[in-house]
């Protein structure tokens, strides 16, 4: 399909409109991935007028069409001995400002167009760290749940058998997401290393003896929450004493949880896909302890909460609900750390109804674009993905810098510097909100903020 402009085409709004529909047009039944564009398209009205040379030389166009996918059978034997299949796949989706990085994803829901709004939306989040780094992401459909070590460490030797002719410390470093963990990037970390013979920062979230960071498996959930606390410093506020709702119960829910305590508030919740507890008495480190066992040793579900500590009330998931229970509890802050759409219209005026003061994004795209609008019109403090869950990559480059270094650096230094790339995130969206004739609409900062390095770098580079 070809990119030219219609004639006719005259405004930003009417340049956007169309870009959008060649966007929809070219990547058909891909909802999230539509939305995901939408969302950045509705901030850069603002940027389009100031910027023509943008709209000339394509760059919409062009940076929502990924440089490069990969799309691959990976076949595996259960324990068993029956032969599994599953798809893998790796968008490599800009490379203007540094290497692809970007997360694998490993659960039954993931399919093309889910991963190319992830990887789309890591293009901006990565921009925004301050680090060198290109968007990417990958996946496959396999679910661990459920799943032997065995049949975990069989799929991923398989699935990395194919991916490590893409990837590479210098082209494409991957690193986890939902349903990666330690345990599969080591199993991923082995097999690349055996078939490559090189020892070399190709993936990040290793283990602490062989090439990790430490504050690694903390940095998206304390990230998330030092942006909450500049968000409200913002307005002379604090953590201290809030209320906080948060769902997921995997990596990031857990160091939100943590960093949420340290900081005085009082956690309230956790979910899974099967529900939600809500502890009226606060998640405190000892059941926080409890937690990390359950999801990380035992891989149980969190329905064991709720029989576990007796005040804990637990809403089992029912699809029949127009909302998620878990978002109608009444709350200061909330910290949406499962999965995209979790948070939808109706569950955004239930927050607000409550007097929720703060949503601080840990997932990725929790929030539909009607929620956003909900939050933005409410006039909240809204901490859009892209900005407050940039700590996990945000680490992630630093751990590729400890690897070219050949260095370890301290928890103290890697958390120092996690901290002030927060604080320096918050401050580019922030600014660039203002700057931009929208003051705290940090969607806009995070969307503009992002956009401009990349487009910029891409201008420098030529037709490519
Ligand atoms: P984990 O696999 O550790 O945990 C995911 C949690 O979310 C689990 O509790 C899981 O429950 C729940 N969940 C996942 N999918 C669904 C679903 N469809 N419906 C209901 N619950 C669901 O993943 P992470 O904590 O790493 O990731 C959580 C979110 O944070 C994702 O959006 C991810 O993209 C984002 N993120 C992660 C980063 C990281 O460093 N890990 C970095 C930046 C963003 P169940 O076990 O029942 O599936």
């Amino acid at each position: 399909m070809s990119v030219m402009t219609p004639p006719g085409i005259k405004t930003p709004g009417d340049y956007l409109e169309n870009v959008m529909t060649i966007v929809k047009a070219k990547n058909p039944a891909e909802p999230e991935f539509h939305q995901a564009v939408q969302e950045v398209f509705d901030s850069l009205r603002l940027v389009l007028q100031k910027h023509p040379e943008y709209r000339s030389s394509k760059i919409l166009e062009r940076i929502t069409e990924p440089e490069r996918v990969f799309m691959f059978r990976v076949p595996w034997f259960d324990d068993r001995g029956e032969i599994q299949v599953n798809r893998g796949f790796r968008i490599q989706m800009n490379s203007a400002i540094g290497p692809y990085k970007g997360g694998l994803r490993f659960h039954p829901s993931v399919n093309l167009g889910i991963l190319k709004f992830l990887a789309f939306e890591q293009v901006f989040k990565n921009s925004l760290t301050t680090l060198p780094m290109g968007g990417g992401k990958g996946g496959s459909d396999f679910d661990p749940k459920g799943k032997s070590d065995n049949e975990v460490m069989r799929f991923c030797q398989s699935f990395m058998t194919e991916l490590q002719r893409h990837i590479g410390p210098d082209t494409d470093v991957p690193a986890g997401d939902i349903g990666v963990g330690g345990r599969e990037i080591g199993y991923m970390f082995g097999q690349y290393k055996r078939l490559r013979n090189e020892f070399t920062g190709v993936l990040t979230g290793k283990g602490l003896s062989w090439g990790g960071s430490l504050i690694r498996p903390e940095a998206t959930g304390y990230g998330c929450v030092y942006f909450a606390a500049e968000m409200l410093k913002s307005k002379k506020d604090t953590l201290e004493g809030k209320l906080c709702l948060i769902s997921g119960s995997g990596n990031v829910s857990q160091y939100t949880v943590e960093k949420l305590l340290d900081l005085g508030a009082k956690p309230l919740t956790f979910s899974d896909s099967d529900g939600v507890v809500y502890d009226p008495d606060g998640i405190n480190r000892e059941k926080l302890a409890w937690v990390m066992e359950l999801k990380n040793v035992r891989r149980g579900r969190i329905r064991e909460y709720g029989e576990k500590f007796k005040k804990a009330i637990f809403m089992p998931t029912d699809i029949k609900l127009e909302h998620n229970p878990i978002w109608n509890i009444k709350a200061d802050c909330a910290f949406p750390s499962a999965t995209q759409n979790e948070i939808k219209a109706k569950d955004a005026a239930n927050l607000i109804k409550n007097g929720c003061k703060l949503v601080a994004e840990g997932a990725n795209m929790p929030s539909t674009l009607e929620a956003t609008k909900l939050f933005l019109e409410a006039g909240i403090l809204y901490g859009p993905a892209k900005a407050a869950n940039a700590g996990g990559v945000a680490t992630s480059g630093l751990e590729m810098a400890q690897n070219s270094a050949r260095l370890t650096w301290t928890r103290e230094e890697v958390d120092d510097r996690l901290h002030k790339i927060m604080i320096a995130i918050h401050k580019n969206c922030f600014e660039t909100a203002e700057k931009y004739g929208t003051p705290g609409n940090l969607v806009n900062g995070a969307n503009i903020g992002g956009f401009l390095k990349v487009a910029n770098a891409m201008l420098d580079q030529g037709l490519v």
